[in-house]
């Protein structure tokens, strides 16, 4: 196994990892660790080149740091990532060795769940290293992060709610949920508890026939869900979704789901703020997995009450967002970052 460093600027470790015997061709990028150790998932992705996988580890990495920065978790940003196709390179040698490629940073970087990586795969790499989390419940880990995520999702909705009404109350409000998944499914149901009427859809026709049946959900397709009018656009399918041919179309007040990157470029932000429309940044609202699975690694273990308690800081921490964006007349993805910087410039200023 031949581990070697890549050097790049504002990282602060980026390392490459080649294997023969195994076949494994990975790269972790550690992006920063003021706030503690780098947490953030294991990717596996057939890249067509490792510019490709770099390009993808650096930015994920980034990410992350930014998502834990504001989300208060006590960890820094990291990323993995494994060049290989899911379907035909998986193996029981590949994992053990990225397991050895985790283990040789010797936890400043802690690996966990991401695409095309799942809890089988991370129980083989938990052989070589400790170094990971987001194991099943019953081993004393922290489990599926979903329902997590969703409960994350609709607290901070309630901020959503309160700079689109003055009131963090759902009764009688809209709101529609495109990708009913692991996600998006709970936060559906939720928001009905909650008191919305919520409006659903999915390329995954027959989940949305049996989700509305048992929920009364009113239902719609993916090519009209954008113009229905509405309090609450929340995507929770894929990324990307914002862009100069949606946002015309869009007739809510917010844009607030868990989809990771829904901006397809930054400026898409300013191009909802100029219509009048409140956008909640993804990472801070998604935010309730990462909280959740930060709990593992403290002291005494993971505590779901400690986890609920953290989680419920989402609502805050949009507030925050929304108090920066409108003091500064900056749009809200920027007003995050700004926030996230100044955690981080805090911590660097302890840790000096
Ligand atoms: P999932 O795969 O369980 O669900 C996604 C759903 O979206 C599926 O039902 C799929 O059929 C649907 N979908 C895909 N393309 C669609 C389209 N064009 N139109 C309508 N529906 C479409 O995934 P998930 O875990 O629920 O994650 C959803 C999003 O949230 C992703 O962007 C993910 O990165 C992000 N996210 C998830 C978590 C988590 O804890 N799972 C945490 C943070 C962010």
């Amino acid at each position: 196994m031949e581990i070697t460093e890549i050097q790049v600027e504002g990282y602060e470790k980026v390392a490459r990892c080649r294997d023969q015997e195994s076949g494994l061709h990975a790269l972790i990028a550690i992006h920063n660790t003021a706030l503690g150790p780098a947490l953030g998932g294991m990717r596996m992705w057939p890249y067509a080149s490792e510019d490709e996988a770099l390009f993808d580890v650096l930015r994920l990495s980034k990410g992350m740091t930014y998502k834990s920065a504001v989300a208060e978790t006590g960890l820094g940003g990291g990323k993995s990532v494994i060049i290989g196709d899911p379907k035909k390179h998986k193996s029981e040698a590949l994992f053990r060795a990225m397991g050895r490629f985790v283990d040789s940073l010797e936890g400043r970087y802690i690996t966990a769940e991401d695409m095309n990586i799942g809890i089988p795969d991370l129980e083989i790499v938990r052989q070589e290293t400790k170094w990971v989390t987001g194991l099943r419940r019953e081993e004393g880990s922290s489990g599926n992060p979903s329902p997590y995520t969703a409960q994350g999702c609709l607290i901070g909705m309630r901020a959503v709610m309160e700079e689109i009404s003055g009131s963090k109350d759902f009764t009688g409000s809209h709101v529609v949920v495109q990708g009913v998944g692991a996600v998006g499914g709970a936060l559906a149901i939720l928001l009905k508890e909650a008191g919305a009427k919520v409006t659903i859809c999915d390329i995954n026709e027959d989940r949305v026939r049996e989700l509305a049946e048992q929920h009364g959900f009113g239902v719609t397709t993916d090519a009209d869900h954008l113009s229905i009018e509405c309090d609450i656009y929340a995507p929770c399918a894929r990324g990307a979704g914002i862009n100069d041919e949606t946002i015309p179309k869009l007739k809510c007040k917010a844009v607030a789901g868990c989809a990771n990157n829904q901006l397809l470029e930054p400026r898409h932000a300013e191009a909802l703020r100029e219509r009048g429309i409140v956008y909640a940044p993804d990472y801070v609202l998604n935010a309730g997995g990462i909280i959740n699975v930060s709990v593992e690694l403290l002291p005494g273990g993971y505590d779901e009450a400690v986890a609920m308690e953290r989680i419920g800081r989402i609502y805050d921490n949009l507030k925050l967002v929304f108090e920066i964006s409108r003091e500064q007349g900056i749009p809200t993805n920027e007003a995050a970052e700004h926030l996230a910087e100044q955690r981080l410039e805090e911590a660097a200023k302890r840790n000096a």
